[in-house]
């Protein structure tokens, strides 16, 4: 597969793609599958997230772009969370095949739909759309279709759509009521609202310490910690202010 279908899908806008993540994209693309809906490709809760969180990944850890690029340290050490699964587990990254295959192949108002009617048919309710929990933006064209899907999506049942990337490259437009954007590690991207910093735990448990720099949650100050379970946890997807920077404890 190639290009011509990017350009076709996403309304003839035409988007550069690195020839690294061309080569990736066309791999997907061209594995076989029966047809693709979104029902058969979204997960309500796991071990971190309550069931009331979909989950909807853009593809594998494996073949994620930010690996490719060298842009995310946790792909480039080897170490990366997300793909660990992929290795023990045989039926996952067969799923997050055929997830890479639906999102590079449907459009962002075609995502939501399919997610609209299958938020009226389900009874208990998503109050969350959680997208990448592995993989990552394949180019700007991810980043335009997020923004779409989530507007029709928060707009026709009031679900919040937030993610996590490593893309520093590509151009994001800030958080909005209907979008959370979380921006792994450090490094400052402009148009991200908030910034997920894993730490090793001695700095994590010096930085608690230190009350005047981390005053906590319930204070206007920008720094906050993440407790490690998002089942009672929403700071991700409701970042109090704007520029947060969360502070994780690598596991
Ligand atoms: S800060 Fe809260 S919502 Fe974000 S990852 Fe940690 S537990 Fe989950």
């Amino acid at each position: 597969m190639n290009r011509a279908l990017i350009v076709q899908v996403f309304k003839n806008r035409s988007y550069e793609i690195q020839p690294a993540i061309q080569k990736l994209i066309d791999k997907l693309l061209s594995l076989e599958s029966e047809p693709l809906f979104l029902w058969d490709l979204t997960q309500f809760g796991n071990t971190k997230l309550p069931k009331t969180t979909a989950i909807v990944n853009f593809g594998p850890a494996k073949y994620c772009p930010s690996k490719t690029l060298g842009l995310c340290p946790f792909g480039r050490s080897g170490k990366c969370y997300a793909e660990r699964p992929e290795n023990f587990r045989p039926q996952v990254l067969p799923y997050r095949l055929k997830q890479a295959k639906f999102w590079l192949s449907t459009s962002g108002e075609d995502f939501a739909r399919q997610f609209i009617e299958m938020y009226g048919r389900k009874r208990n309710k998503p109050t969350l759309l959680r997208l990448n929990e592995s993989g990552d933006m394949f180019s700007q064209f991810c980043v335009d279709k997020v923004y779409t899907l989530a507007r029709i999506i928060f707009e026709a049942t009031g679900v919040k759509t937030y993610l996590y990337t490593h893309r520093t490259d590509l151009t994001y437009y800030g958080n909005t009521p209907f979008l959370s954007l979380i921006k792994s590690e450090s490094i400052h991207v402009n148009g991200i609202g908030t910034e997920y910093r894993t730490v090793d735990r001695v700095t994590f448990e010096a930085k608690k310490a230190d009350k005047k720099a981390f005053p906590n949650y319930k204070s206007n100050a920008n720094n906050f910690f993440c407790p490690g379970s998002c089942k009672a946890c929403k700071l991700c997807a409701f970042p109090p202010v704007p520029g947060a920077v969360i502070y994780n404890k690598i596991h």
